[in-house]
């Protein structure tokens, strides 16, 4: 093998294995939503029936991360305003 600083031969166990997958922190393009979580269009017209919050939609916030739960929190505030904006289109 060759002399490299990164790399060595996996010699003495046991070994402990970690798997590591991808994730998504937040999203800085995407659609964005309106105070009742509708998407707009680009002219700010809500598309009836069409509703998003999380990471599928563009970031309330924009480009700002203002410390832990930046993301997490508008992601669960405007799931519920969603689910409360469609309940109340539905008449209920
Ligand atoms: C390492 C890491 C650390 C983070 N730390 C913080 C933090 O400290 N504070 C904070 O506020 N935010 C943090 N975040 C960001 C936060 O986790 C996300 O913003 C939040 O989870 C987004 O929620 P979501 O419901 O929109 O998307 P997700 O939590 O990604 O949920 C989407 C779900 O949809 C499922 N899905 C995808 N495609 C399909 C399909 N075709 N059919 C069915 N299901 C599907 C996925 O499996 C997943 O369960 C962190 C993110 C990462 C990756």
């Amino acid at each position: 093998m060759p002399d490299h600083k990164s790399i060595a031969p996996l010699v003495h166990g046991p070994y402990i294995g970690q798997r590591v997958r991808a994730g998504v922190f937040g999203t800085r393009g995407g659609p964005v939503i309106n105070e009742n979580a509708q998407i707009v269009t680009f002219e700010n017209e809500p598309i009836p029936g069409l509703y998003g919050a999380g990471n599928v939609i563009a970031h309330p916030l924009v480009t700002a991360y203002p410390g832990g739960g930046g993301t997490l929190g508008p992601c669960v505030v405007f799931g519920h305003v969603a689910g409360k904006s469609i309940t109340a289109a539905a008449g209920n």
